[in-house]
């Protein structure tokens, strides 16, 4: 059984998940969103006092609140980044975005270093994570799927409540609401949905008082 760390970080409020196999210390760093040197010492603290191994980190998609930790997470573990290939447009405007947010950027627009395919399943130790593609947010947004533990990590897809936004460069309402419900809505209804923001729900929950999806 995999554990879960989440820790929440940058001025978006962002959620970096450390999710980790406590019997191998293979753990996995899902959207590092540490932005300031206080930030990576609290995500860098906490796997080198757990004794963990990180084997890579995935990004959930391209927006910079999610990425804005991969390089300086890239280069203490010298691990590679993963990631749907239809997120290259975000990354390469990965300057522009922090400018843009005031957030500080020292990774040079570095693309992922390993494709992501939908079904494509990602080893943490003796469990596994499921690469579910659920665009519409951005291009490229997948969701990760621990189906022994029954979680699954949506990025901004699906919030509690709510859904992630379709008005920035390459988004689409049509594309996410398809992906939320034929994607997402079909895993058990007692699956925990841990967000790129905010707390987390079950899918059951957001089949019945999200009122975003109609
Ligand atoms: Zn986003
Ligand atoms: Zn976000």
């Amino acid at each position: 059984m995999l554990k879960l760390e989440q820790f929440v970080f940058n001025p978006f409020a962002e959620n970096t998940y450390v999710v980790y196999d406590d019997n191998t210390k293979e753990c996995v760093i899902i959207d590092p969103g540490c932005s300031d040197a206080g930030e990576e010492n609290e995500l860098f603290g906490f796997i080198d006092s757990h004794r963990l191994k990180p084997q890579m980190v995935i990004s959930t998609h391209g927006h910079i609140d999610h990425i804005v930790g991969n390089a300086a997470v890239k280069k203490r573990y010298g691990i590679n980044v993963a990631a749907h290939p239809n997120v290259k447009n975000d990354f390469l405007r990965s300057r522009q975005q922090a400018a843009m947010f005031g957030l500080p950027f020292n990774g040079d627009c570095e693309l992922p270093d390993r494709d992501l395919e939908d079904g494509e399943i990602i080893e943490v130790g003796e469990s596994t994570l499921e690469v579910i593609c659920t665009p519409g947010h951005a291009q490229g947004s997948i969701s990760l799927y621990a189906e022994i533990e029954g979680w699954v990590f949506t990025g901004d897809a699906l919030f509690c409540r709510s859904i992630g936004r379709t008005d920035f460069p390459g988004g689409s309402f049509e594309q996410l609401r398809t992906s939320i419900k034929e994607r997402l809505f079909c895993l058990p209804d007692d699956t925990e949905v841990f967000s790129g923001h905010g707390e987390s729900t079950t899918i059951f929950d957001e089949q019945r008082f999200n009122m975003f999806l109609g």
